[in-house]
């Protein structure tokens, strides 16, 4: 089986790909390997904090992995919070706060189009290659929905009547940016296999 590291420290998501992942890979978490440091990622893109991640991994572990990073982009502020969705309320990266924001920043305003905005960067023996996915959507006038994390409870998926957070995780990952990324990255594997 061949051993393959998500860099991320979020168990919302490594339960996601996990799901997906097929047999012949062992998923490792950053937990896994024992590496508890706080990864940064300090680019101005999300292409460019998911090769930090990822490489941060490579260059210390050797061991092939991949890493993602997102951003949710909603058209009526300019697509922010973007490659700030984490931080965008504050640095103490609190999903509530963050929410309240762009709740706030949205109050009156009729375009409520929205996408998340996946990439996936996988190294295989030091070589890099990376992977999107793209969901649109609308951003909710109010939260709705316990599941998930993040944006998950203001974010309702086009061709949907309910938030990501009102899904299960398979439904979430059928229709979700990082779930149409992941594909893209398993259909890549699964050809190397
Ligand atoms: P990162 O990719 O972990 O850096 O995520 C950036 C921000 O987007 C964080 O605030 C996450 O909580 C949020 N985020 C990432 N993926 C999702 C998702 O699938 N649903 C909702 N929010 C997400």
């Amino acid at each position: 089986m061949r051993k393959l590291v998500f860099a991320t420290n979020n168990d919302h998501k490594l339960k996601e790909i996990t799901q997906l992942m097929p047999m012949y890979f062992e998923l490792l978490s950053l937990k896994d390997i024992g590496c508890s440091e706080d990864i940064p990622e300090t680019g101005p893109t999300l292409e460019v904090n998911a090769a930090q991640k990822s490489f941060y991994i490579w260059e210390k572990y050797r061991m092939n992995c991949f890493a993602d990073d997102t951003g949710l982009e909603i058209e009526a502020l300019a697509n922010e919070p973007g490659v700030y969705s984490a931080r965008y309320a504050g640095e103490e990266k609190s999903a509530s706060a963050n929410m309240d924001m762009v709740l706030e920043k949205m109050a009156g305003i009729t375009n409520r189009r929205a996408r998340f905005r996946c990439v996936i960067s996988l190294i295989l023996e030091g070589m890099e290659i990376q992977f999107e996915g793209v969901v649109l959507g609308e951003i909710l006038p109010q939260r709705a929905g316990e599941a998930g994390f993040g944006y998950d409870p203001i974010f309702r998926p086009e061709g949907y009547s309910k938030s990501f957070a009102q899904m299960s995780e398979i439904e979430k990952n059928s229709v979700s940016h990082r779930g149409r990324a992941a594909e893209k990255l398993i259909e890549y594997l699964t050809k190397l296999h």
